[in-house]
């Protein structure tokens, strides 16, 4: 039990490196059930309401200028959005009326105008109405915690350095996190490769997941050591331990000394042998990491980031600036992925069906072939900016040939419009990212139709081995080093190139140290990985022979377990003297 002033010592899954001290800023979900209450005169709730909603629209504006400044004003106007729906004549009516008729305390009328409210922009026929679900709930629950007395916590207003304790993150709310205060973050579940913890190594924010309830052990403002590598947390570190995490800090900085050195050099193996090193990006943003980490090029944009960021579909135009501006800042290859929503990512102007299990579910290209309207803004966007880079698009989540020869059915269609429009395409390259095993088993059929593979090993691990990549109970699943997830691995590779195709991998295998020697062994094309990994890579890479390597290959595919692989790839880096 924490009583406050001891040192605690306990462990999570290291997510994203960095070591971190700071207090803790909880994140718990403070809303209570709400009760209904006959209340005796209802005058008193009635004004109750009306001051809280005063107070909201207050919060609200200035949540709107605070946006301006930080995101600009389009982002902004979702809280007009939010400011229309709090003045709301017809609702403000109905919460009155309920509060009078039936005698009830105002914030159980407001919690059953708001329901009728959503079910009835639910069942309208317009996305647009639909879409506002979203904010109906954000702006009944600022009202209800107004009058309950309930803190409203606004993670961008965070303004002293922190490590924040959560339940979980969404995407959204990580890629709201000011990195100037936000230290890192602890979460109760999730794993390495569940988007948040993907979105901290982008926003290079350290990070520790998967943790359990223990988390919430952790009090309000105490101390917090985290290495986000180790997946080490201690509450309360005494004088020595933070003494010996400095000295950890200064050894990774010197490491990172000798990495620097690797920059501007090319992703080549000892013997020879090219590669190429690229970067794992969310939007335009992540730009100068990409360049400050001598990447060469752009191995994957996982393009939902902008959906994600946005308050309705983004246009056309919007994509295409921001595809423009990514081709036209780096020098080699990029990557574009076409949207992949649905698992864990959402979109607040989008209801997603229910579904049992939403990672097998209405997901990436399978909602795209339903939505072609959308997905035909994507593709206008991205040939549009074709004629800017060196572009190649990739399909998430094919499963089934025909889906891809649909896919390139579009692609055509677009193409021939955008001309018959006066617009330039450029030449580009059209794949698929590998990720569910029956797209493995017939890689050889895919790639007479796919110009490149990518291979989504977070995803392709999570369907090998029936084990949802976001749940701690089953994270001993996860297996990239198992002889079945690199027979896999081998296959790809070895189809690509027998159709003279090639072939990347963006999951994060690809940053994985010891498998480095593995993956130069098979002749992986493209590493792509979080732009603060790639000069580790290089560094490795470069130490390698690739000959030795094939050899290493031979072996570790025919063990039966991961810890026997792990064994024999240690066996390797100690002959070669490669320290990791
Ligand atoms: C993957 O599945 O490995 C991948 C790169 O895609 P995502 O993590 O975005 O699903
Ligand atoms: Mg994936």
């Amino acid at each position: 039990m924490n009583k406050g002033k001891n040192m605690i010592k306990f462990n999570g899954i290291g997510a994203s490196n960095g070591i971190s001290n700071a207090k803790a800023y909880i994140l718990k979900d403070n809303m209570p059930k709400i009760i209904r209450k006959i209340i005796k005169e209802p005058q008193t709730e009635i004004a109750k309401f009306e001051n809280a909603q005063k107070i909201a629209a207050e919060q609200i504006i200035n949540l709107k200028k605070k946006a301006i400044e930080k995101l600009g004003t389009e982002k902004a106007i979702v809280f007009d959005a939010h400011l229309g729906i709090l003045m709301d004549p017809e609702m403000i009516s109905q919460v009155n009326n309920k509060i009078k008729l039936e005698k009830i305390n105002a914030s159980f009328a407001i919690s059953e105008v708001a329901n009728i409210f959503k079910q009835m922009f639910l069942s309208m026929d317009s996305d647009y109405m639909k879409e506002r679900v979203a904010d109906v709930t954000d702006v009944t629950t600022r009202l209800i915690k107004i009058i309950e007395g309930i803190e409203i916590k606004d993670l961008s207003l965070i303004n002293e350095e922190v490590i924040i304790i959560a339940h979980d993150l969404t995407p959204s709310e990580t890629s709201q996190l000011n990195i100037k205060f936000i230290k890192g973050f602890i979460t109760e579940i999730g794993g390495k490769t569940s988007h948040s913890a993907i979105m901290a190594r982008t926003l290079e924010i350290p990070a520790i997941v998967g943790v359990g309830s223990v988390v919430f052990d952790i009090l309000e403002n105490q101390m917090i050591l985290m290495d986000g590598n180790s997946g080490e947390i201690i509450i309360n570190p005494n004088t020595q331990i933070i003494k010996d995490f400095k000295e950890k800090t200064e050894n990774l900085k010197k490491t990172r000394k000798i990495e620097l050195t690797f920059k501007n050099k090319n992703s080549i193996s000892k013997d020879g042998w090219h590669t190429e090193i690229s970067s794992n990006i969310g939007s335009p943003n992540d730009i100068e990491s990409v360049n400050n980490n001598g990447s060469d090029g752009i191995g994957l944009f996982r393009t939902e980031f902008l959906y994600m960021d946005a308050e309705d579909w983004p246009t056309e135009e919007e994509q295409f600036q921001a595809y423009k501006k990514v081709l036209e800042s780096v020098k080699g290859r990029v990557v574009i992925r076409t949207l992949d929503i649905g698992g864990d990512k959402t979109l607040n102007y989008f209801k997603f069906p229910y579904e049992m299990n939403p990672f097998l579910g209405y997901r990436a290209i399978r909602l795209q072939l339903d939505k072609t309207d959308i997905f035909d803004i994507q593709i206008r966007a991205l040939l549009r900016a074709s004629a800017f880079g060196k572009l190649a698009v990739n399909i998430p989540m094919i499963s089934i040939i025909e889906e891809f020869k649909m896919v390139k059915e579009r692609f055509k269609k677009n193409e021939k419009k955008l001309k018959s429009e006066g617009y330039k395409i450029g030449k580009y390259e059209l794949g698929i990212m590998v990720e569910v095993p029956s797209t493995v088993e017939l890689a050889d059929k895919f790639a007479k139709y796919a110009d490149f593979f990518s291979v989504g090993t977070n995803d392709l691990i999570q369907y090998t081995f029936a084990a949802d990549r976001m749940s701690k109970s089953v994270s001993y699943l996860y297996q990239p080093f198992s002889p079945a997830t690199l027979r896999k691995l081998k296959r790809i590779i070895d189809a690509s190139h027998k159709e003279g195709k090639w072939t990347a991998i963006c999951g994060e295998v690809a940053s994985e140290p010891m498998l480095t020697p593995v993956l130069v062994g098979m002749g992986l094309d493209e590493f792509s990985m979080s732009s603060t990994s790639i000069l580790q890579i290089r560094k490795i890479v470069s130490e390698i022979n690739k000959s030795e390597a094939e050899k290493l290959v031979d072996l570790v595919l025919n063990v039966e377990t991961q810890e026997e692989v792990k064994k024999l790839i240690q066996l390797f880096l100690d002959k070669n003297n490669i320290l990791l």
